[in-house]
């Protein structure tokens, strides 16, 4: 039977969805999740807060004692806190309140795809600056295209994704004043800060345009609860409040978070490992054919320099370890992209790509 299909918005005609393939392997290093579940003590958290639920009941509307306990997490006031479904909730929601037709955003690429991409989506144009051949933004053009093109956003992500290079502190200020004296607001994606060395959370005031959004997917080993946040001011709080949806954070999801934030010892222990496990990898790199850039996250973008990008992710894929496919990415010719994964799995990374880049053994001591 014919029917004639409605045409979508013409403005998302050409759209492709956001895609990140799976594929059936043993070792999975290509999203960026934790490599370990959360702690036993987490599972049965979870399991005995969801058996108390009113089900007959809608969640707490504002999800106040998650948002409390994130708040005191953070040492900021509960109305500095918007919660909701992945840190991409938080962004989409930032998007639905400030962007729209007739107004930009500003990028600086590469970057995480979904910030142009939720941008697009409500209607909002993505202006979009550029990093240099080393992945470095330069606080000079930055400050540019803020100030040429008076963007209601401006987006950082640092540590940035797929890069893995956090922002340096004089960069995220000099870009904050730019925001300030074109009246927009700064959202720095932090999605992977508990891996880096520093944070703009500190930075977060009453009397400052700039939110810092977080997640429980990555440090927390949580990403099947989709839950995330920011925190600024209060006055961003109640507009997003406003334009969400009612009851759009499920009383499942604010158990586990809350569970989660019991848990805080284990997650930094977590993060200490996957730090640990990552300078291996980048130690590692340094005697093979590959550049890499020095990442502060769950994950290192590498560039094998003696063979195809596609070619090594099949040879990986062949040996059934998959790893993230950049190399046609706009900007990042032939890279790839590794999650950190456990020891073994970077074992069998490591010894895979020694093979298949033919180098001698790259895997070193281990202590
Ligand atoms: C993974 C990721 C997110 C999304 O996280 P969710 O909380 O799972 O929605 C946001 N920003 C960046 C940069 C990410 O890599």
């Amino acid at each position: 039977m014919n029917v004639q299909q409605p045409p979508v918005r013409d403005d998302l005609a050409a759209m492709v969805g956001y895609h990140s393939p799976q594929v059936d392997v043993s070792i999975r290093l290509n999203t960026n999740e934790s490599p370990q579940p959360p702690p036993a003590g987490f599972r049965q958290a979870i399991t005995d807060a969801v058996a108390e639920l009113d089900w007959n009941r809608y969640p707490n509307r504002s999800a106040v004692a998650l948002r409390t306990a994130i708040a005191a997490f953070h040492g900021v006031d509960l109305g500095q806190v918007f919660a909701a479904n992945g840190s991409n909730e938080v962004l989409q929601t930032l998007l639905l309140t400030y962007g729209g037709p007739g107004r930009r955003v500003v990028t600086f690429e590469p970057t995480y795809a979904l910030h142009s991409h939720i941008a697009t989506i409500v209607g909002t144009k993505v202006v979009k600056g550029e990093r240099d051949h080393k992945f470095r933004l330069d606080s000079t053009h930055a400050v540019d295209v803020v100030t040429e093109a008076k963007p209601i956003i401006t987006f950082l992500c640092s540590p940035n994704n797929p890069t893995g290079l956090a922002e340096d502190p004089e960069l995220v200020d000099r870009v904050l004043a730019a925001v300030i004296a074109t009246g927009g607001l700064l959202v720095v994606d932090e999605a992977y800060a508990e891996f880096a060395s520093w944070t703009s959370l500190d930075r977060v005031d009453e009397s400052v345009p700039l939110v810092v959004t977080r997640t429980f997917s990555k440090t927390w080993s949580m990403a099947a609860a989709r839950l995330g946040y920011m925190v600024g001011p209060s006055w961003v709080t109640d507009k997003l409040e406003a334009v969400v949806l009612p009851y759009h954070l499920d009383a499942v999801t604010q158990a586990a978070g809350l569970a989660a934030l019991n848990f805080v010892d284990d997650m930094n222990d977590r993060v200490a490992n996957i730090v640990r496990e990552r300078e291996r990898i980048l130690a590692a790199f340094e005697r093979l054919p590959v550049e890499c850039w020095n990442s502060q996250s769950i994950f290192v973008l590498f560039r094998p320099t003696e063979q195809d990008g596609n070619a090594v992710w099949q040879k990986l894929l062949d040996r059934d370890v998959l790893v993230r496919n950049c190399a046609t990415w706009p900007g990042l010719d032939g890279c790839l992209r590794v999650t950190i994964g456990t020891e073994q799995e970077n074992d069998v990374f490591l010894g895979a790509l020694t093979e298949i880049l033919g180098a001698e053994s790259a895997q070193g001591a281990r202590p």
